[in-house]
């Protein structure tokens, strides 16, 4: 009969139950190893073979990580005091990654009693179990809670440099406020949307923090070009902006599209000109009555609201296309790039529909 089920149980049903217990047997490993780094720890061996502390030995002999290894000698320091929470490990209640909570919850309180967490442990992920104890931290002093969160705002930080081919690179360190602030700003304008939208989500994530940026607003920079960039053709250089090296003519058509940019236009003898300013300037009537008619991005399936979107030229004003409401539809950031450096084509059916053409199919 129990042979019957095993044939008949899903595939992986034999590893699922090879995962769990292993990692039971792991965990009791890890445990052992924790006792040992807290002994070695206290032993000063570390000292004596030029280390600096028995977490640099361990992290460099044992090839750790420096948090696996500080989390071990933790773990071994208190567990005379986790005699409870081993137990539940080893019945396999909890597992090793909640002992390891409980130890850093242990090393920042002073009147630290296993009994409080341990049913908070067996209810919850690790993750979510190391959330709640943050909590269980602030209820017994918020005081010494309020001071780490001041020590981590101080080690702030966001550098922007610029690479050789152009591109900005962010690298920084937010403390949980500022971060999560910037989060809540982010991740709704980093969901997908629309049709065809195959970015992954470090792809989101950037173009949203692009568009959070300029919060809907046209960004006051300043592109020079000439009519023959604008116009796309052949021989002509690129187009120059303000903190960028020059830019391909299909950004910038795209940016005199949304005509709310400053632009400088020149001749190819570098004379400053303006070309029929009042066709292609949209003005503030034109826009409300674009965002009143639309009321957000046209792309089939995008509902990027209309304060997020650029007015875009069904045909370009470059080449004759007239700045009217017939002409006009509104693109999100992302679309409205879709359309001008991806080669998208959009069509407007006699019902006003807007029908999407891809690049491969023209
Ligand atoms: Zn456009
Ligand atoms: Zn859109």
């Amino acid at each position: 009969m129990l042979q019957t089920e095993f044939e008949t149980a899903p595939e992986g049903a034999a590893t699922a139950l090879e995962l769990v217990a292993l990692r039971r047997q792991i965990d009791a490993l890890e445990l052992r190893f924790s006792q040992l780094a807290a002994s070695f720890d206290a032993s000063r061996y570390w000292d004596y073979d030029c280390s600096n502390s028995a977490m640099d030995w361990i992290r460099f002999n044992c090839r750790m990580t420096s948090t696996a290894a500080a989390d071990r000698i933790s773990v071994g320091r208190h567990l005379p005091k986790l005699v409870e929470s081993a137990e539940a490990m080893g019945t396999g209640d909890i597992g090793f990654a909640h002992v390891t909570v409980i130890a850093r919850t242990a090393n920042t309180v002073k009147s630290f009693d296993e009994t409080a967490l341990l049913p908070l442990a067996k209810e919850n992920s690790p993750g979510m179990f190391h959330y709640k104890c943050l909590h269980y931290r602030h209820s017994l002093d918020a005081k010494a809670y309020t001071d780490d969160q001041e020590r981590l705002a101080e080690e702030r930080s966001l550098r922007l440099s610029t690479a050789e081919d152009g591109c900005l690179l962010i690298s920084g360190v937010l403390d949980p406020v500022g971060g999560a602030v910037v989060r809540a700003a982010l991740e709704p304008l980093a969901q997908p949307s629309g049709a065809h939208d195959d970015r992954n989500r470090e792809q989101r994530m950037a173009d949203a923090l692009v568009e959070q940026v300029t919060d809907g607003k046209p960004a006051n920079i300043q592109v020079t070009a000439t009519i023959e960039t604008l116009k796309g053709l052949a021989g002509a250089a690129g187009g120059e902006m303000e903190f960028s090296l020059p830019i391909c003519a299909t950004s910038i058509q795209r940016m005199a599209c949304e005509c709310s940019v400053t632009r400088v236009l020149l001749s190819q003898e570098s004379v400053t000109i303006d070309v029929g300013r009042s066709k292609r300037v949209i003005s503030s009537g034109l826009s409300r009555a674009l965002k009143a008619r639309d009321g957000h991005c046209r792309w089939p399936g995008c509902e990027r609201s209309a304060s997020m979107c650029d007015g875009h030229h069904l045909v370009h004003w470059i080449n004759g296309g007239p700045t009217d409401l017939d002409n006009l539809v509104l693109l999100c950031r992302r679309h409205h790039r879709m359309v001008h450096e991806g080669g998208w084509q959009l069509i407007k059916t006699e019902h006003q529909k807007i029908v999407t053409i891809a690049p491969t199919m023209l």
